[in-house]
């Protein structure tokens, strides 16, 4: 349940309500907006009677919260989350461009893709080093020299770094060159990866399972969250569906749905969604229409040779016309990039 404070609610009465709380061995999330506190409750609540809490002063009301997912809610958080990047916000007015190779290959594919992206204004550079492959003979990337590859291209560019972790034993190591730690569709209900990562103090994007609701994501990011790690960052990357034509199904719908539901940022994978560069450009910009926070896009200076996913990976010419024109539709809708 949450505690609604009223307007004048003083210091005092706030943490009386905590205090309160805590006494029942419950946790708390306060969240502060501008014009009213909000106390979230987190726990077996019915170790506390709802009545008690709303005759305690300055508390306007008390309002149960039925979904399961809490930290993650907007009821608990009405703000949205703001999570720093390299000087940039996830989850205010810019929209945040992730742009890169599907995997590593080499020092000089990493280091001409990164200048090509950050020259076309991408903010981020991602690049998988640890690759999950559906079959165990395809290239399974380049591990920690890929990594140092990633490092030296954010050395010379200045962009920061997004890439994979698989297993919770790789967080560490991934944590010494990331900036952002990337949780794959495949892993989004990867429990022990789950909380590896919300014990760190990273943002982290988070993919949505190919086969999952938007619910089960948001109770993957309550995971992170509720090991302390409030910087997650949900990523829509296309769902199974009948349809064989693209590589999955955009659920663009996931824009606005998860903009209901909770207060995390919210990033577009146009490329895993699609599986075709014909058709990244369109779904950028659905993306941004629609209220994205954020895209996370595959480049590649030669997709024909790509060792992964050159099929929906944009030569960087075209990764510029696509930001030119993602760029007129964030100013249509009062967005800038
Ligand atoms: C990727 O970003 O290259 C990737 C493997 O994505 P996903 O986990 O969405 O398939
Ligand atoms: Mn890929």
């Amino acid at each position: 349940m949450i505690v609604i404070m009223k307007m004048k609610a003083s210091e005092s009465n706030i943490d009386a309500v905590i205090t309160r709380v805590k006494k029942e061995g419950l946790k708390v999330h306060l969240s502060q907006g501008e014009e009213r506190t909000i106390i979230g409750i987190i726990g077996d609540e019915r170790k506390l009677e709802r009545g008690a809490l709303n005759r305690m002063d300055g508390v306007d009301r008390v309002v149960p919260v039925l979904r399961p997912f809490k930290l993650a809610s907007r009821d608990f958080q009405p703000e949205d989350t703001r999570i720093p990047i390299n000087g940039h916000i996830m989850g205010g007015n810019k929209v945040i461009v992730m742009a890169g190779p599907c995997s590593v290959e080499s020092m000089e594919q990493v280091m001409e893709t990164a200048r090509a992206v950050k020259e076309a204004g991408a903010h981020l550079l991602r690049g998988g080093a640890f690759k999950p492959r559906t079959s165990p003979y395809s290239f399974q990337g380049m591990g920690e020299e890929g990594l140092k590859i990633l490092a030296a291209a954010r050395e010379e560019t200045g962009l920061h770094i997004v890439t994979e972790v698989m297993a919770p034993e790789q967080v560490d190591l991934i944590a010494k060159y990331a900036n952002v730690l990337q949780i794959g569709t495949r892993n989004m209900q990867n429990y022990a990866l789950l909380n590896a990562v919300g014990k760190t103090n990273m943002p982290v994007l988070l993919k949505r399972g190919m086969m999952s609701t938007i619910e089960e994501l948001l109770m993957s990011a309550e995971y992170i969250m509720s090991n302390g790690n409030h910087k997650v960052i949900l990523c829509e990357r296309g769902i199974r569906t009948f349809e064989k034509y693209t590589r999955n199904t955009l659920d663009i719908n996931a824009v606005p749905v998860l903009k209901e539901l909770t207060h995390l940022p919210v990033v577009i994978d146009p490329s895993h969604a699609t599986g075709k560069w014909t058709l990244v450009k369109a779904a950028s910009k659905a993306a941004v229409a629609a209220g994205a926070d954020g895209l996370i896009i595959e480049v590649h200076p030669n997709p024909a040779e790509a060792v992964s996913d050159g099929e929906q990976s944009l030569k960087p010419h075209r990764f510029m016309e696509l930001m030119t024109e993602v760029r007129r539709v964030a100013q249509a809708v009062e967005r800038s990039i």
